[in-house]
């Protein structure tokens, strides 16, 4: 089977969690440190601040930039339901904006459409991997006096125009989720040059309380810290992250040769100045393809080939959100979201499969 995902532990990161094992330290240590500092020097940035979730991370990043009950904060309906429930998380109201019918991510003008005067955020969504509009998004953010917020959950290693995702919004998230390209298992990352989002960041992940300072409380937090442990997993991957995003980037580049031409497959967009990390692979289904959607994956299926839908439903269709959001159209989003189907590109993919995931795509249109 080829999957669409493949997690390999190497002797560098057993080492490393040994290390930490064997030193008895279980909590917030030494190794979430350096996970911190490597991270900030990786990015360019002046913070970073690591907790044992993205959702965690989400949540930190938002409460750090101010957001409070009866906020509105302007985000994209298609992506991981987490971006929706850390805006819950806040009570604050999320509202939806269309996305963009090329890259999948949130279309600016239309966020722009939605701001009020309660709208206190944009939280900005690098689906796949693939960096959003952040140019449009930070004029837009400047005008009116908004931050904006990026998950990017999905995109440790993207750059847009020389940059790197994760130093060019106010505030971003990283995930070190099993799956993510960059991984602890579970965990997290908040990075920005703010030093008042960092200091109000690294106060909510401790119950309030700073580092080295107990029963010293500076309001609510919670308990999101990370351990030394899963910190020993992700900081070997760091000093490899060039080399896995580049095998992720020449997978995609070879998928998009095999699949331009093929009738009805619209494959990922490549911009110049602009670096996708390839998360995921995603392509977009046409009526012109002569199978649905579910038909091309049952077919990918029986070639022993495994492919995802993310996401098969918009955030704005989920009850508990619906109860707690402003509806907007978003009619590119609800086309979208019937069309898309991930392809594996992960780093451990041979010539062979990649090879073998063309040929069923395009076996399927002729045979269809
Ligand atoms: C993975 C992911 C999250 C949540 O991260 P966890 O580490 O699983 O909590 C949030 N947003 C997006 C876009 C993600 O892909």
């Amino acid at each position: 089977m080829i999957t669409i995902t493949s997690i390999a532990i190497t002797a560098a990161e057993i080492e490393l969690v040994t290390k930490a094992l064997a030193a008895g330290h279980l909590v917030q240590g030494k190794l979430v440190e350096e996970l911190e500092t490597t991270v900030a020097s990786y990015l360019g940035v002046d913070h970073a601040v690591a907790v044992n979730s993205g959702t965690a991370a989400l949540h930190t990043a938002l409460h750090a930039a101010g957001i409070k009950p009866g906020d509105e904060v302007i985000t994209t309906p298609f992506s991981f339901v987490a971006t929706a429930n850390a805006i819950l998380m806040c009570g604050a109201t999320p509202v939806f904006a269309d996305i963009d019918d090329k890259s999948f991510t949130i279309d600016p003008q239309s966020a722009e459409s939605l701001i009020t005067t309660k709208t206190k955020a944009i939280l900005a969504v690098d689906l796949y991997g693939n960096p959003v509009d952040y140019e449009a998004l930070k004029k837009i953010c400047t005008a009116h006096h908004v931050p904006l917020i990026a998950d990017s959950c999905q995109a440790l290693g993207a750059t847009y125009k020389s940059q790197k995702v994760g130093s060019l919004a106010d505030v971003s998230v990283f995930s070190l989720y099993a799956s993510k390209n960059i991984f602890s298992g579970e965990g997290g990352l908040i990075t920005t040059n703010s030093t008042g989002i960092a200091d109000r960041a690294r106060l909510f992940r401790n119950h309030g309380q700073m580092y080295g300072k107990p029963y010293e409380y500076h309001g609510l937090g919670y308990n999101y810290r990370l351990t030394d442990v899963l910190a020993a997993i992700a900081i070997p991957q760091l000093a490899e992250i060039n080399r896995l995003t580049g095998d992720r980037q020449n997978n995609a580049r070879y998928l998009s040769a095999g699949l331009e031409d093929t009738q009805g497959i619209v494959t990922p967009p490549i911009e110049s100045g602009i670096e996708h990390c390839f998360h995921q692979y995603t392509v977009k289904i046409t009526e012109d393809f002569p199978l649905t959607r579910d038909e091309l994956q049952a077919h990918l299926l029986s070639k022993d080939i495994e492919s995802r839908v993310y996401y098969p439903r918009l955030l704005s269709t989920i009850p508990h959100v619906i109860a707690h959001s402003r509806p907007t159209p978003t009619p590119c989003a609800d086309t979208i979201v019937n069309q898309v189907l991930s392809l594996p590109v992960h780093q451990h993919l041979s010539t062979a499969d990649l090879d073998a995931i063309i040929a069923a795509v395009q076996s399927s249109a002729t045979h269809g």
